[in-house]
C-alpha cells in the first residue's frame, strides 16, 4: 500500500481553500448590512404600529363627537319644527324652545372645539406616519439591493468552492478511506492542518526540530510507514 500522505497534503491544500471560502461567504458584509436594516425595520415597523394605534384612539373618538354632534342636530331638528309649527303660540313656551335650541347649539359648538383640538393631534401623527413610510421604503429599496448584492457575491464564492470542491473529489480518489477519516478527525482537532512535510528536520506546521534519534529512524522507515511528529502529533511527509 503507498503512503495516502503526500496525497492528503494536496487534499488539506484544497480543504484550506474551501475553507476560506466559507469563512469569506460567513463574513461578506451585506450579511451584517442585511441584519442591521432588518433591525432597523422591525423598530420601524414597531414605531408605525405605536403611532397608528396613537392615531385610532383619536379617530374614535372623534367619530364619537361626531356622532353626538349629529343626535343633538336631530334634537334641534325637532325643537325648531315644534318652534316653527305655529301649533302653539304659548309665548313662555315658545321662549323655552328657543332657549333650548341656544343650549343645544352652544352644545355643538363645544364638540366642533373638541373636535378640532382631537383633528390638530392627529396631524402630527400623519405627518410622523408619512415620515417613517418614506423611511421604510428607502430601508426596502437598500434591502433589496444589498440582497441582490449579497446573492451575487455568494454565487460567485459558491463557484469557486465547487470548483475547489471537484479538485478536492479528484485528489482524494483512490486514497484508503481509513487514512482520509483519520485526515478528517486530525484536522479538526489540529485547528485545520493534519499534515505537513518534514522540513530540514524540522515539522513543517509546529516547526519543532525532530531528535536527531528520530530524525535518523525515520529516514530510514520504508516510503509507505506512517510518519508522525513527535509534538504535534500531525502526520509528516518526508520530502
Ligand atoms: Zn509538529
Amino acid at each position: 500500500m503507498t503512503n495516502p500522505w503526500e496525497q492528503l497534503l494536496e487534499v488539506q491544500t484544497l480543504d484550506s481553500i474551501i475553507q476560506k471560502l466559507d469563512h469569506r461567504d460567513a463574513q461578506l458584509p451585506e450579511r451584517g448590512r442585511l441584519s442591521e436594516l432588518e433591525g432597523r425595520l422591525s423598530r420601524l415597523r414597531a414605531d408605525v404600529v405605536a403611532a397608528e394605534a396613537e392615531k385610532h384612539v383619536l379617530v374614535k373618538e372623534q367619530r364619537r363627537i361626531e356622532d353626538e354632534i349629529a343626535l343633538v342636530e336631530d334634537k334641534i331638528a325637532h325643537e325648531e319644527s315644534q318652534l316653527y309649527s305655529g301649533g302653539s303660540s304659548d309665548a313662555g313656551l315658545l321662549q323655552a324652545l328657543q332657549d333650548e335650541i341656544a343650549g343645544l347649539k352652544r352644545r355643538i359648538s363645544t364638540f366642533e372645539d373638541e373636535e378640532l383640538e382631537l383633528m390638530e393631534q392627529v396631524e402630527p401623527i400623519d405627518a410622523r406616519l408619512a415620515a417613517l413610510a418614506e423611511d421604510q421604503a428607502g430601508l426596502d429599496r437598500e434591502a433589496i439591493e444589498t440582497t441582490t448584492t449579497l446573492a451575487e457575491a455568494e454565487a460567485s464564492i459558491g463557484a469557486e468552492r465547487d470548483q475547489a470542491l471537484a479538485a478536492r473529489e479528484q485528489a482524494t480518489a483512490g486514497i484508503d478511506p481509513e487514512a482520509l477519516t483519520r485526515y478528517e478527525q486530525t484536522r479538526d482537532r489540529l485547528g485545520g492542518t493534519a499534515v505537513a512535510r518534514l522540513v530540514a528536520g524540522a515539522c513543517g506546521a509546529c516547526h519543532i526540530k525532530l531528535s536527531a534519534v528520530e530524525h535518523d529512524r525515520i529516514q530510514h522507515l520504508p516510503d509507505e510507514e506512517e510518519v508522525r511528529c513527535e509534538d504535534c502529533g500531525r502526520f509528516l511527509v518526508r520530502v
